[in-house]
């Protein structure tokens, strides 16, 4: 236990650094109706078996644990969420946790027709719906789909619903979307969303590398020549760099891990869809939570666990290259 992990903070989330954990990622299905190559390794990945993902009584409680360490933000991500059966009976149980301010989701959008309603109704507030492309056979070669009409409708559909929050997650990927920018911008001009220009990561067997990663610096330089932003506050544990756009409803933000990392702020935690806690994004090691939870264990024993883990946390995810080197789960095994 670290200094910062002393008695008076026991039940806090504070890491070995004095970061403190506010943000809670849950994967509730490794599955997914898409096969974006930045995300799948290439060679696929095994499904889990179905026994080996958390069931909904078991999120339920992993949350409320959480939560009572001081986890106010959970979003709910995959593989792609919407696949997992019932989702919002899932999503209606977390939002009825005390203490949790804001029930968030990631999706790629595919079913978000089908469920938009269902999933605001039972307390998703804030929606990411992932888009690298606004051209349909340059979306499929992305995405292994051919996906671009459902996409749409689902996320016409989101803001007929009118989500509270709706962010559009680009992967922007040098040689593939790059001459997209300007069309992303014009797409939101007129929207109540935000568009978010995210850098390539490295992940297992994602065909990353340096050459593919365009910068946040020269995506601005690029937007701002056609483009007037003006930077918007943005909250002291965000990982995006929000821009106003002049004249417009939408807004433009850049997700920077890559050429200029924030994780001196960082408050997130993940736990993977088989109830493993991961401490970094980056950082392969983990705690399995799952097992301690049917081998009988209580609540304070996941909480030990939790603080155990935390206190393991890197201080920053390294150099771009040893990640890619590294021995990690696939972004689809971690949910982003
Ligand atoms: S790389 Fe790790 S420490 Fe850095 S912001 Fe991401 S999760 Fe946090």
């Amino acid at each position: 236990m670290s200094k910062h992990q002393n008695k008076g903070n026991r039940n806090r989330l504070i890491d070995g650094f004095g970061r403190e954990h506010s943000y809670l990622r849950i994967s509730v299905t490794d599955r997914c109706n898409l096969r974006c190559f930045y995300c799948m390794p290439h060679e696929g990945i095994e499904w889990l078996d179905k026994s080996k993902l958390l069931n909904f009584d078991e999120i339920e409680r992993l949350a409320r644990v959480f939560v009572s360490m001081g986890v106010e933000k959970i979003r709910l991500t995959g593989g792609e969420p919407l696949v997992r059966k019932e989702l919002p009976r899932l999503v209606e149980r977390l939002s009825a946790i005390e203490g949790l301010k804001y029930l968030s989701m990631t999706t790629n959008a595919m079913l978000l027709e089908q469920y938009a309603e269902a999933i605001a109704e039972a307390g998703i507030t804030h929606l990411n719906i992932s888009l690298d492309s606004l051209k349909p056979d340059r979306l499929e070669k992305i995405t292994g789909r051919d996906c671009f009409d459902p996409v749409m409708k689902g996320i016409g559909k989101a803001l007929a619903v009118g989500f509270p929050s709706i962010k559009l997650n680009v992967v922007m990927i040098a040689g593939v979307n790059e001459d997209e920018l300007f069309d992303f911008i014009e797409f939101v001009k007129d929207k109540p969303v935000n568009v978010r220009f995210i850098e390539f990561m490295p992940f297992r067997n994602n065909d990353w590398n340096i050459e593919r990663v365009l910068s946040y610096k020269e995506m601005l330089e690029r937007i701002e020549t056609r483009y007037s932003l003006s930077p918007l506050k943005a909250e002291p544990s965000a990982v995006a760099k929000d821009y106003a756009l002049t004249g417009a409803k939408g807004t433009v933000s850049f997700v920077t891990s890559m050429s200029d990392s924030f994780c001196g702020s960082c408050n997130r935690l993940r736990l993977t869809s088989d109830g493993s806690i991961k401490s970094c994004l980056f950082y392969p090691a983990e705690v399995s939570l799952r097992d301690a939870i049917r081998e009988g264990g209580s609540d304070k024993k996941i909480e030990d666990l939790i603080q155990y883990c935390l206190g393991k946390k890197p201080e920053a995810h390294p150099p771009a290259e040893e990640i890619a080197a590294a021995e990690n789960r696939a972004m689809i095994e971690i949910g982003g």
